[in-house]
């Protein structure tokens, strides 16, 4: 069981049912569970679609697309199935939120599934969970069963004369599943790498059917928004940002945890008032403010709203709502090769660039932080990064490339610092921890 963090700044929509037992049907009735399903069961999908677009409720995934735009790209006829995809297979470095729903609140996915299903004229629902959460798949199970032991799920579902399936499926491991069409291959039984685009899931996605797929915490919000109104959810928000986010803190801070906050929050508040500051007494260094993949923000950059469109102007995103924060005592270089290292070990490889750069990214990385680099290498690193953008089937090759140009870019002094033979100020043992993988082959 995850430990649960409170902070007084919180406003607790997403999270408000958490460490009260609503995984317990019952428990999740008494807390207004399954109210919303009811209400919306009564209403045209035009204007579930319509009440979530009010909402300004942006994908909690990491690439912040608008809810109910995504749905109203659904086609009304179809002669294939429509189906509402959940994706549970969160692997965002930094990014630990999701789990906490589907653990303590599970019930609200399955509702958030079933709206979405309403509104798009879908009757199957999926809840795909990482094959690292296996414990949250055997809570979703049960709770599942209990939804179809009430029937509130199966046949003529709540006496409406209407029929929803839902259904778990486990991931095997693998960051990539995560990008919405290689969830779908997975789903189908195949290689989890992603299709081609266009067409979209929107028009063919899952078994070839019209498909909405959401991120955990995007379909979770949907319930309160149906029974307390777009307006409502909007305005705990900023324009075009709706809403609270599960914000998770993390890195060299006193108070790690998640939070949900309003979107919109300051980013040095956050840090400092509900974070605790520091640790350690140190300095604020620097901030991945959205999971690893978004662009690095220097402390003199954290002074910002954390909303998708502020974060997109200052260079960088809101993402999954990872907060890596670093103290001054962090070493960039060896940041930046710890990112690539991941990046570089979760690429399927279908794509040069992508399978290419981040194994040269790698070990360019891996001799720079031994010492051995060269001057010419901190160029390289960045035209190597920047030749990877845009230039892959999807978007693992920029969330390498991006914190990597960012880094790069910001803290090049860094760099220059490990040059010729120097050890790494931060880290003297580095030298002798790691040997130079192509030490002198220029
Ligand atoms: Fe695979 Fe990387 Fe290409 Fe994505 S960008 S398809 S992960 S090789």
């Amino acid at each position: 069981m995850a430990d649960l963090v409170s902070h007084p700044a919180e406003v607790k929509v997403v999270s408000k049912r958490f460490g009260k037992g609503a995984a317990n049907i019952d428990r999740y009735l008494e807390l207004d569970g399954y109210k919303a399903v009811q209400k919306a069961l009564g209403m045209d999908p035009d204007a579930i679609i319509n009440e979530v677009k009010t909402s300004a409720l942006r994908g909690r995934g990491g690439a912040g697309f608008a809810t109910g735009m995504k749905w109203s790209f659904v086609p009304k006829q179809s002669a294939k199935p429509k189906y509402v995809l959940c994706n549970g297979d969160e692997s965002e470095p930094g990014t630990c939120k999701d789990r906490l729903i589907l653990e303590h609140d599970p019930h609200s996915v399955i509702e958030g599934v079933m709206i979405a299903g309403l509104a798009i004229g879908a009757r199957i629902g999926y809840i795909y969970i990482r094959g690292e959460y296996r414990y949250l798949s055997v809570i979703m199970e049960k709770a599942i069963a209990d939804a179809y032991a009430r029937g509130f799920l199966g046949k003529n579902i709540f006496g409406s004369g209407r029929d929803f399936d839902v259904y778990w499926h486990g991931g095997a491991g693998a960051y990539e599943v995560g990008e919405e069409s290689a969830l779908m291959e997975s789903l189908e039984g195949k290689r989890g790498i992603p299709r081609i685009k266009p067409p979209f899931p929107a028009v063919v996605g899952l078994f070839g059917g019209p498909t909405v797929i959401n991120n955990v915490e995007t379909l979770a919000s949907v319930p309160p928004i149906i029974l307390q109104g777009g307006e409502w959810f909007a305005s705990l928000g900023t324009p075009k940002n709706g809403g609270t986010r599960l914000y998770c803190l993390n890195g060299h801070i006193n108070n790690p945890g998640v939070y949900e906050l309003p979107v919109g929050f300051n980013l040095l508040r956050m840090i400092n008032e509900v974070g605790g500051g520091i640790w350690k007494g140190r300095k604020l260094k620097a901030v991945t403010p959205g999971g690893s993949s978004c662009p690095i923000l220097k402390a003199e950059e954290c002074d910002i709203a954390m909303d998708f469109d502020t974060l997109m102007k200052a260079g960088s995103m809101l993402g999954s709502g990872g907060v890596v924060i670093l103290d001054d005592q962090t070493c960039m270089v060896k940041y930046a090769l710890r990112t690539i290292k991941f990046y570089q070990h979760e690429s399927c490889g279908w794509c040069i660039p992508c399978r290419e750069g981040t194994d040269w990214l790698k070990k360019s990385l891996t001799r720079f932080h031994a010492g051995a680099g060269l001057k010419k290498d901190i160029d390289n690193i960045q035209y190597l990064a920047e030749n990877m953008l845009g230039r892959t089937f999807c978007a693992l090759g920029d969330a390498a490339a991006m914190p990597t140009i960012s880094i790069v870019k910001k803290f090049r002094n860094e760099f220059e610092d490990h040059l010729e033979g120097r050890p790494c100020p931060y880290d003297p043992e580095a030298v002798t921890q790691q040997l130079p993988v192509l030490a002198g082959a220029h």
